[in-house]
């Protein structure tokens, strides 16, 4: 019998090899809860909140069975959208806070976790290198945009909002909400914002602030913050960083091999505020954005006051600074524990970015030297857009989506998901890109490879896109 010494250390794996080990720590976090509770002493439970546990298990079937009907966002071969699913802690965060379910809109409704809050917000802003800072999550990317740029129009009433052409839908509509004017700005052949084309328009004195984006949701095109930032200081505008996608790679932004440009993130640091997902890159479940201010002055945008909250202190209640009111404790929790175990350092967190900027570079090699495959744009994150190589837009377009659409056909074990991505002709002219635009738009592919185990996949990956595409023409 091996001693407790001899033992390897236990891991908990992500993924369906941690399950047992999951299910062994949700345990504990239930029975721990629990105890918690009872210290409150027992009560009768009511009645009407009594399930049968046979019907329970029956709709529980239901319910696992309706489920079945998803992607496999976890799997190696799910090369489509940005998803996956979260980190085991981060469920386990979530689900011990939930058991409690605090709102973490005052420190009435859940003191422990509206200090996890603010110390991992702290954390955020840190590795931004926001100093002083004001900040909170949100619910997602979109609403803490929202709140970025209320403050943006509270600042500069009656400017312009610009933002790039290839910015998130989410920054126009938005801008229709506050009523404020959003202009968007021409992108370069990288898919970043052309720094000569902002800065002809703020030399028209019309914008107050510049939505700088740092990894763009199609393309992960990063803006050139740095320079942005010198402009906007010229000419009195803000800057907001839309770094909801591509905020952590402010981890392995080192000019490395494997790492990414430098220059853009490091000038996060000189911006008037930010915006990051952790329900994207970090690891968390949905329902996890954050937004966050340099100057802490800005709360004052956002002053109410109600007869109904806020009793217990003067410490600072997160709804006193943020748009929305009721928020879950159980996702500053989840975000907590993950960042316990898995720091936003290099080697903590950024050690699950890298593998995944590594499998697009080298992905973008094995196309390069492939006749079949063409690439769209050299990646500058871990999003790689390529498209079978033809004559016509309309040839493109129709392979790429038999790609997919094959690709997700396939019995499970033999499947592959990419996404589709859909560029028009100047698009491709501008990247040098020689097609006959036979049509106005097309598809070509596109895959986000925001987990580290694809890195070990990209040979087979690729191959499988050249396999769909000799099926597509037999
Ligand atoms: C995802 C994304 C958003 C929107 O965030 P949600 O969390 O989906 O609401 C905004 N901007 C960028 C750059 C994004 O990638």
């Amino acid at each position: 019998m091996a001693t407790s010494s001899h033992n390897p250390s236990r891991v908990l794996h992500s993924g369906p090899a941690g399950a047992a080990e999951l299910s062994n720590q949700l345990s504990i976090a239930v029975t721990e809860m629990t105890s918690w509770m009872a210290e409150y002493g027992g009560f009768t439970p009511h009645p009407s909140l009594d399930i049968e546990v046979d019907a329970l298990e029956r709709a529980g079937e239901q319910l696992r069975s309706r489920l079945r009907d998803n992607y496999p966002f976890f799997h190696p071969r799910y090369v489509g959208q940005m998803l996956k699913p979260p980190h085991p802690a981060a469920v386990i965060g979530y689900l011990t806070a939930m058991l409690v379910n605090p709102n973490n809109h005052a420190l009435d409704g859940g003191p422990a976790t509206a200090r996890m809050e603010k110390e991992v917000v702290g954390q955020l802003a840190a590795m931004f290198g926001f100093g002083e800072h004001l900040g909170h999550l949100t619910s997602s990317g979109t609403i803490a945009n929202l709140e970025a740029l209320f403050v943006a129009r509270q600042n500069h009433p009656g400017k312009v909002i610009a933002y790039s052409a290839d910015a998130h839908y989410t920054h126009s509509r938005m801008c229709h909400v506050l009523g404020i004017d959003g202009m968007a700005v021409p992108t370069a052949a990288d898919g970043a914002m052309d720094p000569q084309a902002l800065e002809e328009l703020l030399r028209t004195g019309v914008v107050g602030t510049v939505v700088a984006t740092a990894g763009t949701t199609g393309l992960g095109a990063v803006d050139p913050v740095h320079h942005i930032v010198a402009l906007c200081r010229r000419y009195g505008a803000r800057v907001h960083v839309d770094a909801a996608y591509g905020g952590f790679f402010s981890l392995i932004a080192d000019d490395s091999p494997d790492g990414v440009a430098a220059a853009p993130f490091a000038a996060i640091a000189d911006c008037d505020s930010v915006v990051i997902d952790p329900h994207k890159h970090g690891l968390q479940p949905y329902g996890c954005g954050a937004v966050l201010f340099k100057d802490p002055a800005v709360a004052s945008h956002y002053l109410h006051d109600s007869p109904y909250t806020y009793f217990t202190s003067d410490e600072l209640h997160l709804g006193e600074i943020s748009l929305e009111c009721s928020r879950a404790g159980a996702a500053a929790a989840a975000l907590w524990l993950t960042l316990r175990l898995l720091p936003l350092t290099p080697d903590g967190l950024g050690a699950a970015l890298r593998p995944g900027r590594r499998a697009a570079l080298a992905w973008a090699e094995h196309i390069k030297a492939s006749e079949q495959l063409t690439l769209y744009q050299q990646p500058q994150l871990d999003i790689l857009t390529y498209y079978p190589t033809h004559r016509r837009l309309s040839e493109v377009d129709q392979a790429s989506a038999g790609v997919l659409s094959r690709g997700m056909r396939r019995p499970p074990a033999q499947s592959l998901f990419v996404a589709t991505y859909t560029v028009d002709a100047n698009a491709l002219a501008v990247r040098g890109h020689q097609l006959v635009a036979d049509v106005a738009q097309g598809r070509i592919l596109r895959s986000v490879l925001m987990k580290p185990e694809t890195e070990q996949h990209v040979t087979s990956l690729h191959q499988q896109v050249l396999d769909l595409l000799s099926d597509g023409q037999e």
